[in-house]
């Protein structure tokens, strides 16, 4: 098996920070050392296959992407990235695994659902993968396929408060299914948003010739992710069903998830770069249909409302544990301008599986989170989340040789024809310029990204069985 020393950086994790070279063998790391060690009276710069200067830079465990969708089917289209291209795009931007949603979808099977995505994902992938299972129709059949997740290495699942007609599941079917996941030891995943409140809104805006883009975000109000968030904190303390929130955006709903914290509850939040970063006014309400772009639920938030900068502040004290992007890609043409004249035809998704690292690394330089946080939130948390910890989101003996050497002195300048690998016509992020790089990217001991080269081949990537969430308190 080919070895690798990385050697000279700093290596970072959850709780510190300190030299130390990294020994990679195969596909595991086997030591930490301190820096210029000799083993046995050998040298083993001179002995390895392949030694990665990493002098000056920071060394840490990859990231890992607990929320993406590659070829989502959605509003009668289909999320541009496959997992060919969208797991290429996360190794070039210093993520190496991925946790997609399996979807099953009203009126069909679960492990049919499964399968599928197993279909599509298998042998396409540059980097590791998952799944968390989709419930689309909460039934007797669904509740009995849920209880043999765990059998296929899925220990979690999602449910919708949002989508009527779609994915949505009323509170009598999500009570049924949360019993069922607290009894299984599976983690509730839960979109919180008022579904039905949402349409009645959605319908009005259209008639009042509301159409442009903006109105998403009317439609889509904090008052009805904040209700929704409340609700299913209540029906998980009434189930026992330990529950994680996706894509959280509005302030009210972490003071939600941080009351429910303060009370001892296993109920944890993620949120994305997006709602960090981008705004109801400046981006949803740009001008035209360019606002489309940035149409995904939840919406984005208004900034005179101060929305970032708590959410911001949530996850440095641990209120959200994590970010993950929600990564659900469509172009502007073909995809997106379905909805002109209609915000509600929109497909609904951002492109950011690439940028997720960067994005939060700025946080950094701004001070707003710390280094180890930075690690943490990307990497080390998601492996805890979602029961990867040991093999993922950690630097030990042992552990796969996922690894990023990340330069706190390069730059990164994010947008089409710059740093952008997605499978997309345009990106969200357009203009962006970053205080770091991505400059080495191992994936179980294999160099995927380096010199501003990508060595991988699509493939690389496997499917990795999850045992049950280890955040619980
Ligand atoms: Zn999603």
């Amino acid at each position: 098996m080919a070895t690798t020393l990385i050697t000279g950086g700093t290596v970072v994790s959850a709780t510190g920070r300190g030299a130390a070279d990294v020994l990679v063998d195969g596909e595991r790391i086997v030591a930490l050392l301190e820096p210029g060690s000799t083993v046995l009276g050998a040298n083993l710069a001179e002995t390895v296959d392949t030694v990665v200067d990493a002098s000056g830079k920071y060394v840490i465990p990859g990231g890992i992407d607990a929320h993406t969708h590659m070829s989502m089917p959605f509003g009668g289209t289909t999320a541009a990235d496959d997992f060919e291209t969208g797991t290429r795009a996360a190794a070039w931007g210093g993520t190496t695994m991925i946790i997609d949603f399996a979807v099953q979808k009203f009126g069909e099977r679960v492990p049919e659902s499964l399968q599928t995505w197993h279909e599509m994902a298998a042998g396409q992938c540059a980097v590791d993968y998952s799944f968390h299972q989709i419930i689309g129709e909460v039934n007797k059949e669904s509740l009995a396929e849920l209880r043999r997740l765990p059998d296929e290495g899925i220990t979690s699942y999602k449910l919708f408060m949002a989508y009527p007609g779609v994915f949505y599941s009323d509170d009598a079917q999500i009570l049924r299914a949360m019993q069922t996941g607290a009894d299984t030891g599976l983690l509730t995943m839960m979109h919180a948003e008022n579904g039905p409140a949402i349409d009645v809104l959605v319908e009005q805006l259209l008639a009042q010739g509301k159409t442009d883009p903006y109105y998403h975000g009317v439609a889509r109000a904090w008052q009805l992710e904040e209700e929704a968030t409340h609700r299913a904190i209540m029906l998980a303390d009434l189930t026992g069903a330990p529950l994680y929130v996706v894509h959280v955006s509005a302030k009210q709903a972490v003071a939600q998830l941080a009351a429910a914290r303060d009370r001892g509850r296993n109920v944890f939040g993620e949120t994305c770069p997006q709602y960090l970063y981008l705004s109801l006014e400046d981006n949803l309400g740009a001008p035209g249909f360019e606002g489309a772009k940035w149409v995904c639920s939840t919406p984005l938030r208004s900034r005179e409302e101060d929305h970032q900068n708590q959410v911001w502040q949530a996850l440095r004290t641990n209120d959200l544990q994590m970010v993950s992007t929600d990564h659900c890609p469509f172009c502007m043409k073909g995809q997106k301008d379905m909805g002109i004249g209609d915000f509600s035809k929109i497909p609904n998704g951002i492109g950011s599986v690439e940028h997720r690292m960067d994005l939060m690394y700025q946080g950094v330089v701004e001070g707003r989170i710390t280094l180890e946080r930075w690690v943490e939130i990307t990497s080390t948390t998601p492996a805890r989340m979602f029961g990867l910890y040991g093999r993922k989101g950690v630097l030990a003996p042992g552990a796969d040789a996922d690894i990023v050497v990340y330069d706190p002195d390069g730059h990164t300048s994010i947008g089409m024809g710059k740093t952008h690998h997605m499978n997309m016509d345009h990106s969200a992020w357009e203009g962006y310029e970053i205080d770091g790089h991505v400059d080495v990217v191992l994936s179980r001991g294999k160099v995927l990204v380096a010199d501003g080269e990508y060595r991988g081949r699509k493939g690389d990537g496997k499917f990795v069985r999850r045992d049950p969430c280890q955040y619980l308190i």
